[in-house]
């Protein structure tokens, strides 16, 4: 058995031969199954960029654990289709009726800037460091512009007095509560800020309790700023983090 490590800038297969039963498809990339990581040749398995071209290298370790269960997997003669369950968890924010967990305020603060080794030491080691790295100050700053991009908006219908104070405070105008009795385009056109992206579904609510009407919301426009649910005077938006529970090789399931 073999893994091959590749470091590079750009995929090249020319020492594949040809006629192993390994298929090669667009940019002569070899045609990989996205959810086995096998190639057309069984037992033969590829991820990171060599699989599908350039991504970071938070996908080519999530790529490397899918690989491995596989293989482990095609090692005990198991079907390699049958992947183990993912999940996720969404748990509230909220620390006090207007106070988070994290920090929602827009921080103006420019990015930080790395101090680099000097060139004369760069040259004279190549095996050098070259960012050194930030102090404890400059990391507090940089955390801050952190944007939170996994606290998600949640709505709870039944707790939803229709005040329309999250409607009113929304800065990007993508809430609306509005009657659900017309085909989906129709309602895309009629909410405060028309939803006109049609690959974006948009958040419909149940009915709400006082008159049966809905909230709708465009995740296309949301800036998760959580105005909504700083203003709700029910906690019918609330703020949560959500976590999204990957299986990794050698488990069947693990908390982040
Ligand atoms: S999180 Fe901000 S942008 Fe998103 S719906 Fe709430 S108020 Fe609007
Ligand atoms: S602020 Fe809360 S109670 Fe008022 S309309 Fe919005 S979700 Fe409903």
């Amino acid at each position: 058995d073999a893994v091959v490590l590749a470091i590079g800038q750009d995929n090249a297969f020319p020492w594949i031969e040809r006629d192993i039963g390994i298929e090669f498809g667009e940019w002569e990339m070899p045609v990989v199954n996205r959810s086995t990581f096998e190639c057309s040749r069984p037992g033969v398995f590829f991820g990171g960029d060599a699989a599908w071209g350039p991504e970071n290298i938070i996908w080519a370790v999530a790529h490397g654990h899918q690989a491995a269960i596989s293989i482990h997997a095609h090692c005990e003669g198991r079907d390699l289709t049958a992947r183990p369950p993912q999940g996720m968890t969404l748990v509230s924010a909220k620390v006090g009726m207007q106070s988070w967990s994290y920090h929602n305020d827009y921080d103006p603060v420019h990015r930080q800037k790395m101090t680099h080794e000097e060139l004369s030491k760069r040259f004279s080691d190549i095996g050098v460091e070259v960012e050194l790295g930030f102090t404890p100050e400059q990391a507090a700053h940089e955390v801050q512009r952190c944007l939170n991009c996994d606290i998600q908006t949640h709505f709870t219908a039944p707790l939803c007095i229709e005040c329309d104070a999250c409607v009113d405070v929304c800065p990007t105008r993508c809430l609306t509560i509005t009657r659900n009795d017309s085909p989906l385009e129709e309602l895309r056109q009629r909410l405060s800020a028309p939803a006109l992206n049609p690959d974006q579904d948009i958040y419909l609510s149940d009915a709400l309790p006082q008159t049966g009407r809905v909230m709708v919301k465009d995740e296309d426009v949301c800036v998760h700023c959580g105005l909504c649910a700083e203003r709700c005077p029910t906690a019918a938006w609330d703020m949560r983090t959500f976590d999204l529970k990957l299986p990794y090789a050698g488990q069947e399931l693990v908390l982040r």
